[in-house]
This record gives structure tokens, C-alpha cells and sequence, in this order.
């Protein structure tokens, strides 16, 4: 798999990569490019039309692909393949996984979640989004933003309060919507300081009229399959945490092994020495725990407090090592050309979507607390 990740940058990525990310978005054909090269929803059951690997193969796609310093690609394929994929395996009836997970496979039809508001991000609950009953289905109104996958979707699993009369987080459930309805439309591309070919969108519901058919799990109880799906969300980015350490580790050693400085390599100083090895010790912390956390997610026993501890280690741990890496390349590491500029300006958000670094302490402060 490893070999086929590394063909499929080499052949369909490198080639175009910077263009897209001058251009703000990659092509929507990339999708099925990733789809025909079997790389999209690999840990789905092949009777839906997946491959039937293990999670922890699935989990490491993106990650290949965030290894060669690619994270507009591998955020937006991890957000389709290891969440939207999976809220519909886990809560979609058989109806909706027959016409859905196929598509998703081929990359024929591309997945976005949205669940953050203007006025609502960490704190879900505060969701303006409604879902109104009509005689066999349902009236959306409401707007969402930062929406990854947003621009290229054709589908969008939307929460929206479906009960008003309840506070919190009762009365929310989870729509199935086709991006082609009536009242659906897309909001600018969002332009951002790193992740630049990473489609993200606002996104406006106007009126729009699904059937029954479109809930996704039970109705007002789309916050109780929110929590039980993070876990895998927050395990997925803090593997490709580590995946985008490993590139940073393998490019600032070979730099400060070639760059000279008063007549000696970088790599001579024992600031540097000190500095690439303690960045090596924490990469290597993160991996091991991680790997645990695999092990668990893969035994179902990855909680919601073990998974955020993973996310907020391994993203602090990326952030801290995009810093120190960039400052060992001196001024070359801020000019664009230089891949560390990148991976730098790719590395900030990874502490803020998927839930923020303060709410990931949260969830594991109240588990210890309990
Ligand atoms: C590039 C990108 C892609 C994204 N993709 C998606 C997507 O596909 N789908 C989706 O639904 N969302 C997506 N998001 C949204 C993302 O998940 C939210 O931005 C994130 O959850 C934070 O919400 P917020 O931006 O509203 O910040 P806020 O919730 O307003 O937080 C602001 C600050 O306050 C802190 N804070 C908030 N509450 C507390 C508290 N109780 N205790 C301590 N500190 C607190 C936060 O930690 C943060 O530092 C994406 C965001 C970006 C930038």
C-alpha cells in the first residue's frame, strides 16, 4: 500500500501540487483519480463496494499522502474516507449505504461533513441550523462554515437542531444532503494561511426540502452518534500529526547535514544536535502511543478522553517541531520554495479543527475528574 501511496503522489500530485495550492483548490478529478487508484474508503466491506481492510490500513492512507507534505490532499480525503464513510456504515440503513459507500469508493461522489456554524464551533450545541417537519420529510434553513470538502460535495451529512423546544444537545439529528437540491448553495472558497488547495466553504441552506429518507440515524439523537464518531476523527489526525513529523524530521536532518555555517554543517552544533534530537524523542512518544491508540480503536475500546489526549499530544508536538525545524533552515525555511514553509503554515490549523487543543484538554480533564 505503501508503494501504491508513494506511485499515486509521484504520478498525480507532485506534478500539479503547487498549482493548486497558487489556485486554492485541487481538481475535483482528483477524486476519482484517488478512487480508480483504490486509495479512498479502504476499510469498507466489500459488499458496499470497499476493499474490507482493517481500520488501521485505512487510517494510514492520508497519512501517506500528509508524508509527502500534501495535506490540502490528505485532510480532505481523511474527512471523506475515515469520517463521513463511517457515520453512514455505522447509522445509515441499508438503503443508504447501498446507493452511498459505493459511489464514495470510486470516488464518484465526494463527502463533506458540516457541523460548525458562524456562531457555533467548539461549542456544538449552540446550533442555529434547523430542520423543520413536513408531511414526509424535512425543511432545512441555516448556514454552516468552514466546511471541508465543501466546494467539490455532492453530499454533506448537515446536524441541525430538529427539536427547539429542548436545550443542548437534545433534539439534533444528521441529514443526508444532496448538494443538487433546491435551496443548497455554496459560499466562497475560503482562502487560508496554510492548506491552500483544501477546499473549505461556507455552505447555505435556503428552504431546502429533503425526504425522511435523509436522516442519518435516529432522529434527535444526531449528537450521541457525534460523540460516539470522534474518537476515529481524532485518532486520524493525530496519525497524520506524526505522518507530517516524519517528513519534517527527514528534510531538517538532511539540511542541517549539508548546510555550512563558520565553516562547519548545522548538524555539527549542539544546539542543533540537541534540538533534531528531543524533536526525534517526542516523534517517537507520539508513535508509540498512537500505535496504542490503534490498537484500542481497533478492539473498539478508544474512549473519548484516550482519543483526545492523542490529538492534542501529537498536533502540539507537529506545531512545536514546524517551529523549531523552520528556525534550523534560517531565513530559506520562510520562502515558499522551501517545502518547510509549508509544512509550517499546513501545521497550525491540525490544533484547532476536529475540536481545539483547550477542548481536547477539557474532555480529558472531565474524564479525570469524573
Ligand atoms: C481549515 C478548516 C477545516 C475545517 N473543516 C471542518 C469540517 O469539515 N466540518 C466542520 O463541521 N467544521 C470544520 N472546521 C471547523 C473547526 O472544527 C472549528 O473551527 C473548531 O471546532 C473551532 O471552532 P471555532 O472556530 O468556532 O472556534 P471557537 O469555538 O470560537 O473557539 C475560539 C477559542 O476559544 C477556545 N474555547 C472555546 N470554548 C472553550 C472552553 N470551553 N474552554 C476553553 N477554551 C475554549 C477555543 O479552544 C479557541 O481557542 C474546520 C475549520 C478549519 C479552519
Amino acid at each position: 500500500m505503501q508503494s501504491t501511496i508513494a506511485k499515486f503522489c509521484e504520478a498525480e500530485i507532485a506534478p500539479e501540487y503547487d498549482k493548486w495550492e497558487n489556485e486554492g483548490i485541487f481538481p475535483r478529478d482528483l477524486w476519482n483519480k484517488l478512487g480508480q487508484a483504490g486509495l479512498l474508503c479502504v476499510d469498507i466491506p466489500e459488499k458496499y463496494g470497499g476493499h474490507g481492510a482493517d481500520a488501521e490500513m485505512a487510517l494510514n492512507i492520508p497519512c501517506g499522502i500528509a508524508c509527502g507534505n500534501y495535506g490540502s490532499v490528505a485532510v480532505g480525503m481523511s474527512v471523506h474516507s475515515d469520517i463521513v464513510a463511517h457515520y453512514i456504515l455505522n447509522r445509515g440503513n441499508e438503503n443508504q449505504k447501498l446507493h452511498y459507500l459505493p459511489k464514495m469508493v470510486t470516488g464518484e461522489l465526494v463527502g463533506a461533513i458540516a457541523m460548525t456554524e458562524p456562531a457555533a464551533g467548539s461549542d456544538l450545541q449552540g446550533i442555529q441550523t434547523k430542520a423543520k417537519k413536513q408531511n414526509g420529510g424535512w425543511v432545512l434553513n441555516g448556514s454552516k462554515t468552514f466546511i471541508t470538502n465543501g466546494q467539490h460535495a455532492d453530499f454533506v451529512v448537515t446536524v441541525a437542531k430538529t427539536n427547539p423546544n429542548v436545550k443542548g444537545s437534545s433534539g439534533v439529528s444528521l441529514f443526508l444532503v444532496d448538494t443538487s437540491l433546491k435551496g443548497f448553495s455554496r459560499g466562497r472558497n475560503l482562502e487560508k494561511l496554510g492548506l491552500h488547495s483544501s477546499d473549505t466553504s461556507e455552505l447555505f441552506f435556503d428552504e431546502v426540502e429533503v425526504p425522511d429518507s435523509a436522516i442519518l440515524g435516529e432522529v434527535d439523537q444526531g449528537f450521541i452518534t457525534l460523540m460516539t464518531e470522534l474518537p476515529r476523527e481524532r485518532l486520524a489526525l493525530a496519525m497524520s500529526a506524526v505522518a507530517a513529523m516524519e517528513y519534517m524530521m527527514d528534510i531538517t536532518k538532511k539540511y542541517v547535514s549539508e548546510r555550512k555555517a563558520f565553516g562547519k554543517e548545522l548538524s555539527t552544533f549542539q544546539n542543533t544536535r540537541f534540538k533534531m534530537a528531543k524533536l526525534q524523542t517526542e516523534l517517537r512518544l507520539n508513535k508509540a502511543f498512537i500505535k496504542e491508540c490503534v490498537g484500542l480503536f481497533a478492539e473498539g475500546k478508544l474512549d473519548a478522553a484516550t482519543a483526545s489526549m492523542a490529538k492534542v499530544a501529537a498536533t502540539e508536538a507537529q506545531c512545536k517541531m514546524a517551529d523549531e525545524c523552520l528556525q534550523l533552515f534560517g531565513g530559506y525555511g520562510y520562502m515558499k520554495e522551501y517545502p518547510i514553509s509549508r509544512a509550517f503554515a499546513d501545521a497550525r490549523i491540525q490544533k484547532i479543527y476536529g475540536g481545539t487543543s483547550e477542548i481536547m484538554l477539557e474532555l480529558v480533564a472531565r474524564d479525570l475528574f469524573n
